[in-house]
């Protein structure tokens, strides 16, 4: 516990109003581009400056980053801005590159927050630091390598850590770059509570028009923080471009953004229960969505029945079901009674489905 409080102090020790705001570009392009960004973001509520000078891209060919030369350009940017400044690192060279320009914060990359041996090998670079670190989740949906990076860093004595929930790919298109599978974040946040926690919903939409939603979310689950990609000119950004804003666009959603901290009397009651809320609206999205996968399966099945010629109810098949989900539900906690009403109302809906499908 001593420890984990340990790790939120450093927020404190920046003097950051909270919610903290990173904001900047995907990459650093220009020397001009980094100094007339940071400028227009000067005065917003954006106190740490990102830009990426080495870039991972999924696929070779694109944009791979400005490299080191960059780290003065964003070390002007400080100087003139008075902003901190955030790069990401992805190995022990570029480690000591940043740490010699004085870089604020670091971050870790979610294609190499998947990988424990470069975790290691950034993690005794700073070994002993008090260098803030921050660690995206790992692009893959998998909790223990994204806590395996935190522990990693932490028994590297680097204890000022922070997490970025950028999301997580998937296979099957979905209206995200990156899904954003709240439910594992909020377990991150319950294993460690004092651990800050940072959206970036830019990597997670890959748009621009869900972003400020996005945020709103992370704010209402009490998250500590935003990273929002930020371009004079999204449009024309050499990555990354169609889920950057500008800045002018960041200054309005930090405006219209409502920080759910209720202040008086019984405010620890609100802003638990605001909480609680949030994370319940997060669980029945996910319900809606494999509800809705559930009903495509069930619409295959429909399409086969259809072209072997086999009845649409199939009794014994549905009992089968019935009895298994019972003993489930039994282990949740959940009365027979229910599961049996939910179902019926499942089966009845991929009823009408296949009907749907049959008859047409
Ligand atoms: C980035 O922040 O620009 C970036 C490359 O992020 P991620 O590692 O989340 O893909
Ligand atoms: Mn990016």
């Amino acid at each position: 516990m001593e420890n984990k409080k340990q790790l939120r102090n450093w927020l404190d020790a920046f003097n950051l109003e909270h919610p903290l705001v990173i904001a900047g570009p995907c990459s650093a392009e220009t020397e001009q581009q980094v100094l007339h960004i940071a400028h227009q973001l000067k005065d917003s509520d954006a106190t740490v400056f990102r830009a990426g000078i080495w870039k991972p891209r999924t696929r070779p060919g694109n944009f791979e980053g400005v490299g080191a030369l960059g780290l003065k350009w964003m070390q002007k940017a400080k100087e003139e801005t008075g902003m901190m400044i955030t790069t990401e690192v992805a190995n022990p060279n570029h480690v000591e590159l940043a740490l010699k320009h004085d870089v604020d914060i670091l971050w870790i990359g979610a294609r190499t927050t998947v990988s424990p041996f470069i975790v290691q090998e950034i993690a005794d670079a700073l070994r002993g630091t008090d260098k803030p670190v921050l660690i995206k989740n790992p692009v893959n949906p998998d909790l223990s390598l994204w806590l395996g990076a935190v522990e990693r860093f932490y028994t590297a004595d680097v204890k000022n850590l922070g997490v970025i929930h950028r999301g997580f790919s998937t296979y099957e298109k979905t209206r995200y770059r990156n899904n954003p599978e709240w439910q594992l974040a909020v377990d991150l946040q319950n294993r460690f509570p004092d651990l800050p926690l940072i959206l970036d919903p830019s990597h997670i939409a890959g748009r621009r028009d869900i972003i400020f939603d996005l945020s709103q979310t992370a704010l209402d689950l009490n998250y500590d923080g935003l990273m929002i990609e930020t371009h004079h000119d999204p449009d024309n950004a050499w990555s990354d471009a169609a889920q950057q804003i500008t800045p002018d666009t960041l200054i309005k959603y930090t405006e219209d953004l409502r920080i759910r901290k209720e202040v008086g009397e019984d405010a620890e009651f609100k802003n638990n229960i605001n909480t609680l809320r949030t994370k319940i609206d997060v669980i029945d999205h996910q319900l809606i969505e494999i509800l809705g996968k559930r009903m495509q399966v069930v619409e295959g099945i429909g399409a086969l029945k259809k072209k072997h010629n086999v009845a649409v109810l199939q009794n014994k098949r549905y009992n089968e079901i019935l009895g298994k989900m019972i003993l489930e539900g039994e282990e949740k906690n959940l009365s027979e009674e229910f599961i049996l009403r939910m179902f019926k109302a499942i089966h009845q809906e991929s009823i009408n489905h296949q009907e749907e499908i049959i008859n047409h």
